[in-house]
């Protein structure tokens, strides 16, 4: 039965627990002429678990009027197009992802295509993302910092983080004074259920990152509510978004060691050390290799490191 985890706030199983081996959480929030359902899961997910917990509440996936997605990574808005299709429900996400939201290639090449020399998809990952990622459809509602979700009478506000993604927005349902960070206060990471490996934390650039998680810890909440975990109170939350910085601190502090030890350093090499040296993350994955990169070129920006193209032959 799904939980209520605040006065007309709904936490919804998913089906990513089986397929990708990490727990992911849905809600879905009363708002009188409204019906919010806070992301989307990936493409399997309504008709898999999103429409049996709904059933439970008496509800349905015809029910929902307003699907609002944190950012465009395909756990958080692969169900788009089969929400839509059952629903009807109005779209809404954040203005500065709309791009990805709406085209997967894009996604695939800008996010996992980034540093090829580190990390390249084979046939089978891709097809297995295509697979979680669904249909794109329209955004129907862009979303900036600062706005009210266009839920009637219960005031949603957006706040814009970033850093886990360009445009990643965080949802203060200001009724109950509950923070929903989705995927912005990743803590040192997040353990497989079914493994000793961890997922390490994503970032794909180090300051909007840290100015995301300082603007959280700004505000009044009673309590956290990630995607990926267990709900949190207040307190709970501003210790996690503490490790969640000090975990920035220490990758920081590896990438300028390193650089100095060695001289020079690629992505690669940083992604390398990051996911061994600092927790069981398997090594070169997305989120070692973009953490890499943001780091090194905050750096770069920084006066620290210099950036330079090098023939591999
Ligand atoms: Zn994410």
């Amino acid at each position: 039965m799904p939980e209520e985890i605040a006065p007309g706030v709904h936490r919804l199983a998913t089906d990513y627990p089986h397929v990708c081996g990490l727990p992911l959480w849905l809600h879905v929030i009363d708002a009188g002429d409204e019906l919010v359902l806070l992301d989307a899961g990936i493409a399997s997910t309504p008709e898999a678990a999103t429409g049996p917990e709904l059933r439970k509440l008496g509800l349905d996936l015809a029910d929902l009027t307003l699907v609002v997605n944190s950012h465009a990574h395909p756990d958080h808005m692969g169900g788009n197009a089969i929400l839509k299709d059952h629903s009807g429900a109005r779209l809404a996400a954040p203005a500065l992802e709309a791009g990805w939201l709406e085209d997967n290639e894009a996604l695939l090449a800008e996010l996992w295509g980034s540093d090829p020399a580190a990390l390249a998809l084979d046939e089978g990952e891709r097809a297995d993302l295509l697979g979680m990622l669904g249909d794109r459809v329209r955004v129907d509602v862009l979303l900036r910092d600062g706005d009210l979700l266009p839920s009637g009478e219960r005031p949603l506000r957006v706040i814009t983080t970033s850093g886990h993604s360009p445009g990643h927005i965080a949802v203060l349902d200001e009724r109950t004074r509950t923070l929903f960070g989705f995927d912005d206060v990743q803590g040192r990471g997040q353990p497989y259920l079914d493994s000793s490996v961890w997922l390490a934390p994503l970032y794909t650039d180090v300051e909007r990152y840290v100015v995301g998680l300082n603007r959280l810890l700004e505000l009044d909440f009673d309590a956290l509510v990630p995607s990926h975990g267990e709900v949190l109170t207040a307190d709970q939350g501003r210790r996690r978004i503490s490790e969640s910085l000090e975990w920035v601190d220490d990758v920081h502090e590896l990438t300028v060691m390193l650089l100095r030890r060695r001289g020079s350093l690629t992505v690669r090499e940083l992604a390398g050390a990051i996911g061994t040296e600092l927790g069981d993350f398997g090594g070169l994955c997305l989120q070692t290799v973009r953490m890499a990169r943001a780091h090194l070129e905050l750096l770069a920006r920084q006066g620290g490191a210099e950036p330079r193209w090098h023939h591999p032959g």
